[in-house]
C-alpha cells in the first residue's frame, strides 16, 4: 500500500518535488579568483567581483563548468553543449550586485533520473528536470551586534548547482531516500561534499497533497531545510497542513514556508514570487556558455564508478547480498575498504565481517573507515586465519579486541597468546568425554529426548577448551558419543 495521509474526508497522495542546492568543490569562486574555502574570517574571502563593485566583469570558473557536467553525468542526464546565464534580480542585504547570475532558460543539464530504495526493497526512479548553475549569496548575521546585523561576504559568488527534480516523490520516505542518494552521488563525484550542517547542500521541498487519481494541487515550497530528517518532517507536517486547509473548505496558497524544526511545523514566510517577478534577462556580461564534446567525452572517461554500478558489481563479484551490498558502498572510502579485506579472500565472510564486528567496534570507538584502529590488511589477514581454520570464529573476536587495542597482527595476537584452533580429534574426543562424565543426569535426560540439551554439551566442552576447539569437530565427537 503506498504512502497516504488520512483526513477527514478519506485519504490523501502527497506530492514532492525537491530543488537540491549544492555548493561545488571547487577552490575559486564561480565568476571570481576569490577562494571558495568555507570559513575564514568574515569578508576575507571576497573579490571586487563578488563585492558588487561597479564596471567588474565575471569570468567562468572552468573547474565549477567541469564539476557541473560530472555532476550531471553522474545523475545520467543530458549535458546541453551549449547553455546560457541570465540575471535573476531581487534586492537583499547580502546580494550586492541586485541581482543573481543564474541559469533559467538554458541550463547546463537537462533530464536525467536517479534510482532510490525503498525499506521495502523496492526500487523507483526519480526524475531530474534539469541542473543549473548559479551563485551563491553572502550570509547576514543577526547574531553579532545588539542593534546592528552585519554580511559576511565570504559565501557571495560561490559556485552551487541547483538539481531541480520532477514532482514524482510521493512520502516522507522517498524525500529522504532521494535526498541521500543526491548526497552519495555528489561526494563519489567529488563535486560537493554534501555537508549539510554547513549548509554545502540544502533542499527547497515543494509540497502537495491531493486526493488519488487527481491532478496536482497547489505547491507550498519550504526554504533552506538542511538536513534529511528534517526534508522528511518537513513533509509530513506540510501535508498535514495542507489537509486541513483543503478539509477545512479553504483554499491552500502557493508561497514560500520555513520548517521550524523546533516545533515540528511550517510556517509562512512570503507569498511564492513566479518567474517573472525576477525579471530574468540574458547577463550581458557572460557570452553563452559553449561546452567542446571532447571536453564532455574526457570528464564521462574519468569519472569514477558510481554507487549503483559498484553495487551491482559487488553482488555479481563478491556474490554478497544486494543488501550488504548497498550498506558496503555507502560510501567510497567504506567501499574501497571492503574490496581490500575481501581481496584474495571468502569475499562473503568478509562482507558479514566488516558490516558486523567491524563496523560495530567503529560505533562503540566513535570512529571512522578512515580513522579505524584496524587496517584493511589486518582485517583481510584475519579473514584468511577463519578460512584456514587457523582460528575460528569465536576466537576471532577476541583477537580483532586485541587488534584494536594494541595494533597487533592478528597472526602474531595468536601466536602469541596460543590461540590456534585445535582440531586433534584426540585432544576433542578427551574433552568430550570428561564433560559427559561430569554430567551423567543431564546425558540421561538427553538420552530420553530432550535433543535441546546438545547444544549444552557443545558449548561445555567449547568452555573447557577455552573456545579453541574447531567447533564442527566437536559437534562430531559430541554426537558420537552420545550415540
Ligand atoms: P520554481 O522554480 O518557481 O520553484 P518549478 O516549476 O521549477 O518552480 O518547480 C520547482 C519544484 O517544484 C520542482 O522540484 C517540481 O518538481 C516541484 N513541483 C512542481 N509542481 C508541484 C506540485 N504540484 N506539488 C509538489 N511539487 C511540485
Ligand atoms: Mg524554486
Amino acid at each position: 500500500m503506498a504512502y497516504a495521509l488520512e483526513g477527514s474526508t478519506g485519504l490523501w497522495e502527497v506530492v514532492v518535488g525537491l530543488e537540491v542546492h549544492a555548493q561545488v568543490i571547487s577552490r575559486a569562486k564561480l565568476f571570481s579568483g576569490a577562494s571558495a574555502t568555507y570559513g575564514g574570517a568574515p569578508n576575507t574571502h571576497v573579490s571586487f567581483i563578488d563585492a558588487g563593485f561597479p564596471g567588474m566583469l565575471p569570468v567562468i570558473n572552468q573547474e565549477c563548468v567541469a564539476q557541473a557536467v560530472r555532476t550531471g553525468l553522474g545523475l545520467k542526464a543530458e549535458i546541453n553543449l551549449v547553455s546560457r546565464f541570465d540575471r535573476k534580480n531581487y534586492f537583499y542585504a547580502d546580494l550586492p550586485n541586485g541581482y543573481q547570475i543564474s541559469q533559467f532558460a538554458h541550463p547546463i543539464v537537462g533530464t536525467g533520473a536517479v534510482e532510490i530504495e525503498l525499506s521495502d526493497g523496492s526500487i523507483k526512479h526519480i526524475g531530474i528536470t534539469r541542473l543549473h548553475l548559479e551563485q551563491d549569496a553572502g550570509k547576514s548575521m543577526h547574531d553579532q551586534h545588539p542593534d546592528k546585523s552585519v554580511i559576511d561576504l565570504n559565501r557571495a559568488g560561490v559556485a552551487l548547482m541547483e538539481i531541480v527534480s520532477e514532482p514524482d516523490i510521493r512520502s516522507p520516505e522517498e524525500a529522504g531516500a532521494y535526498m541521500r542518494k543526491i548526497r552519495q552521488i555528489l561526494r563519489y563525484l567529488g563535486t560537493c561534499d554534501g555537508n549539510m550542517e554547513e549548509g554545502s547542500l540544502r533542499a527547497d521541498v515543494n509540497v502537495s497533497v491531493r486526493k488519488p487519481g487527481e491532478a496536482f494541487r497547489t505547491r507550498c515550497e519550504i526554504k533552506n531545510v538542511n538536513s534529511v530528517r528534517f526534508v522528511m518532517h518537513a513533509v509530513e507536517a506540510e501535508a498535514k497542513r495542507q489537509i486541513e486547509v483543503w478539509e477545512a473548505g479553504g483554499e491552500v496558497r502557493q508561497e514560500t514556508r520555513l520548517y521550524d524544526p523546533a516545533r515540528g511545523e511550517t510556517r509562512s514566510m512570503r507569498s511564492k514570487e513566479d518567474a517573472h517577478d525576477y525579471r530574468y534577462f540574458p547577463e550581458p556580461d557572460l557570452l553563452p556558455l559553449v561546452l567542446d564534446e571532447q571536453f564532455v567525452e574526457a570528464l564521462k572517461a574519468s569519472l569514477p564508478e558510481l554507487p549503483d554500478d559498484k553495487r551491482r558489481r559487488f553482488c555479481d563479484e563478491y556474490g554478497i547480498s544486494f543488501y550488504d551490498a548497498g550498506v558496503l558502498v555507502a560510501d567510497a572510502a567504506t567501499a574501497d575498504y571492503y574490496e581490500q579485506v575481501a581481496n584474495g579472500r571468502d569475499a562473503r565472510l568478509a562482507a558479514n565481517w566488516i558490516t558486523g564486528d567491524f563496523f560495530a567496534a567503529l560505533n562503540r570507538l566513535g570512529a571512522t573507515i578512515e580513522t579505524s584502529p584496524v587496517t584493511a590488511s589486518a582485517n583481510n589477514e584475519l579473514i584468511g586465519l577463519i578460512s584456514d581454520e587457523t582460528i575460528n570464529g569465536r576466537i576471532a573476536k577476541d583477537v580483532f579486541e586485541i587488534m584494536l587495542d594494541t595494533g597487533k597482527s592478528p597472526g602474531e595476537i595468536v601466536t602469541e597468546k596460543g590461540l590456534r584452533q585445535v582440531t586433534d580429534t584426540t585432544a576433542i574426543d578427551d574433552a568430550v568425554a570428561q564433560i559427559l562424565a561430569a554430567n551423567p543426569d543431564k546425558v540421561a535426560e538427553y538420552k530420553s529426548g530432550k535433543d535441546k540439551l546438545f547444544g549444552f554439551f557443545v558449548g561445555q566442552v567449547m568452555k573447557a577448551m577455552a573456545g579453541k576447539g574447531n567447533p564442527s569437530l566437536v559437534n562430531e565427537a559430541v554426537k558420537r558419543q552420545l550415540s
